[in-house]
């Protein structure tokens, strides 16, 4: 059985926001911000911190979704956090993409 939350989620007929082959980008269940969307690749890397070279092109397209999945969510100013590491604020061990803007972003992820 896949433990991983984001894995199972990515999987799940539940509502996305994009998705295609390689990620996924969902509201998350907490949103901090008016528009707070999680962006996936659909390959499980623990963290930032586990990126490789042989991620390049997964995270290149990804970064090339990032304006669009923005737009259609009507941002024109928005932020991209990451965390990587509990110590960061990580609480679940797939990386993915806080996605953040509509509204004051004097907040922390
Ligand atoms: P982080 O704390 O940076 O690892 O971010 C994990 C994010 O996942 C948090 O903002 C949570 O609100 C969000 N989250 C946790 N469970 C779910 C879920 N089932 N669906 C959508 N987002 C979730
Ligand atoms: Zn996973």
């Amino acid at each position: 059985m896949d433990e991983c939350l984001f894995c199972r989620i990515q999987k799940e007929d539940s509502p996305k926001v994009y998705e295609d082959e390689l990620i996924v980008a969902f509201n998350d269940i907490a949103p901090k911000a008016p528009v707070h969307i999680l962006i996936i690749p659909r390959e499980h890397i623990v963290s930032a911190a586990r990126i490789t070279p042989e991620h390049g092109a997964l995270l290149a397209h990804l970064w090339t979704k990032i304006p669009v999945i923005a737009k259609d969510a009507g941002l024109t100013d928005f932020r991209v956090v990451t965390n990587a590491g509990s110590g960061a604020g990580q609480s679940v061990d797939h990386l993915h993409f806080h996605l953040i803007g509509g509204g004051p972003l004097n907040i922390v992820l």
